[in-house]
């Protein structure tokens, strides 16, 4: 709570309140030992989360690595291990080990696996695969245990069904057993597994929208009714819950679909996938679903799931990665912005300064995504003496605005020196909130890890703060 509070620049008193009154989130399993802890809650900071794991086309224990300090690099808050290919229990280590921030997983995944079909899943194995997984070191674990037997129904009418990938395996062997959904049935006995380990329940909407068509339909509500219910019975077992959402939604209801949670899970953190706004633009919903994402976080959500250019289409590349978490952390920023979050705006302010004062280097090293900035800049204007130029190619030099701005204030005597006023080094900006993304507290990651006799020693950073670096 005490790292918490610094990184937000809050007072830890503030911190355990919030968590205490399960208002904000801390997912810090005991075993994690290579954390930075971090908060999500809508008093903080906004948070994006990034997706990674193999599949069964792609699978090695380095190429994952690789995505997680990619993820990490370029600003992921969290990460969740989707992996459903091979070597599901070395991946998690592995991914445990090395990362700074938390991880999560769906454990129905692994049961998958485990029990070959999805209507072969007991509720030992289960439990099992749960238990496992909080003792490696899980962080936060997706629990659909919302979607109930007397929910199916609803979705009958809908364009494209039960989207969620644990909706509808749940769904299937309700089906195929004709018995409720055994992450409900099993529900409290998960949450002492997870008190015993401090894991958090990130309980999954299994039933969220897979299109306009589909938002805030009656089966989508259903569920998010028994997630309230279900975030009340794990409170009473002293175990942290935030709740996720959905998914596709018009933005003209994004809104509602956050006060409607805010309402129904009294307050717990909302972690929202997008939401995509528009159906029609498949290899940007980075795009699509960032300004969802925005609109959701100036709501109250407290966590945005990212999304890259590859969704709906297949398994994103390293600069996919980039791309989704560029326009995450832009919308999450966006957000804490207009929600007046305290020294949130101080960045803006300080790469504005370095912009009007033509000190491209600063406005590089201050911008979200420096490399991309500067190698942008330079395709047209590479040498060094463009760094004190007083403009670049997009105007010209002729008709660059804010160099005629200068020259005529000038000439006028009204602004014979211009200073920057913002620093953020001394700012209330939350160390979450300073730029470049990816701030993490590396110190605790080792250099190399041994499984199964095999080391790996992938890149990470350990101290990525600066641009330069
Ligand atoms: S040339 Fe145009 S875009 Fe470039 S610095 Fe000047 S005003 Fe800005």
């Amino acid at each position: 709570m005490e790292r918490v509070a610094e990184r937000e620049n809050r007072d830890p008193e503030f911190v355990r309140q919030q968590v205490a009154d399960g208002q904000a989130v801390i997912p810090a399993n005991h075993a994690h030992e290579s954390l930075d802890p971090m908060i999500i809650g809508r008093e903080f900071s906004t948070k994006v989360n990034a997706n990674i794991g193999n599949s069964e086309e792609t699978s090695s224990i380095q190429g994952e690595l690789q995505k997680l300090h990619t993820a990490v690099h370029y600003g992921a808050d969290t990460v969740m291990d989707l992996s459903t290919g091979s070597n599901l229990d070395e991946i998690r280590e592995a991914n445990i080990t090395h990362s700074p921030v938390p991880v999560g997983t769906v454990p129905i995944y692994e049961a998958v696996k485990r029990a070959e079909s999805p209507d072969e899943i007991t509720h030992e194995l289960l439990l099992d695969v749960i238990e496992k997984q909080a003792k490696q070191g899980v962080d936060y674990m997706t629990i659909h245990a919302g979607v109930l037997m007397e929910h199916l129904p609803l979705t009958d009418g809908r364009k494209t069904g039960i989207v969620s990938r644990g909706g509808s395996i749940l769904a299937q062997w309700m089906e195929e057993n004709g018995m409720q959904n055994p992450l409900y049935t099993k529900f409290e006995e998960i949450c002492d597994i997870f008190a015993e380990h401090d894991v958090t329940f990130s309980l999954g909407d299994g039933l969220r929208p897979g299109c306009l068509a589909d938002a805030c339909d009656d089966a989508q509500f259903a569920e998010l009714k028994t997630l309230g219910e279900l975030t009340r019975t794990a409170w009473d077992h002293g175990v942290q819950v935030m709740v996720e959402g959905p998914g596709h939604v018009p933005m003209d209801k994004v809104a509602d679909n956050v006060e409607g949670q805010q309402a129904v899970c009294d307050g717990a953190p909302f972690y929202v996938l997008g939401p995509l706004v528009t159906d029609v633009a498949p290899g940007y919903d980075h795009i699509t679903s960032a300004i969802g994402a925005a609109e959701a976080g100036r709501s109250g959500a407290a966590m945005l799931c990212y999304v890259t250019p590859k969704e709906h289409l297949g398994l994103p590349e390293k600069e996919d990665v980039r791309e989704g978490l560029a326009a995450y952390r832009i919308a999450a920023h966006a957000a804490d912005v207009a929600n007046d979050l305290p020294g949130a705006r101080d960045w803006d302010d300080a790469l504005s300064e370095a912009r009007y004062e033509f000190d491209w280097r600063r406005q590089f090293d201050l911008a979200l995504d420096p490399e991309r900035a500067r190698s942008y800049h330079d395709q047209t204007l590479p040498g060094d003496n463009y760094k004190e130029a007083r403009f670049c190619s997009m105007c010209g030099v002729e008709f660059c605005s804010m160099r005629i701005d200068q020259d005529a204030r000038d000439a006028d005597g009204e602004m014979s020196e211009i200073e920057s006023e913002t620093d953020l080094t001394v700012s209330a900006a939350a160390e979450a909130n300073l730029p470049p993304v990816g701030t993490h507290d590396t110190s605790r990651v080792p250099d190399e890890i041994e499984i199964n006799g095999v080391t790996f020693t992938p890149e990470h950073d350990h101290d990525h703060g600066h641009a330069d670096d």
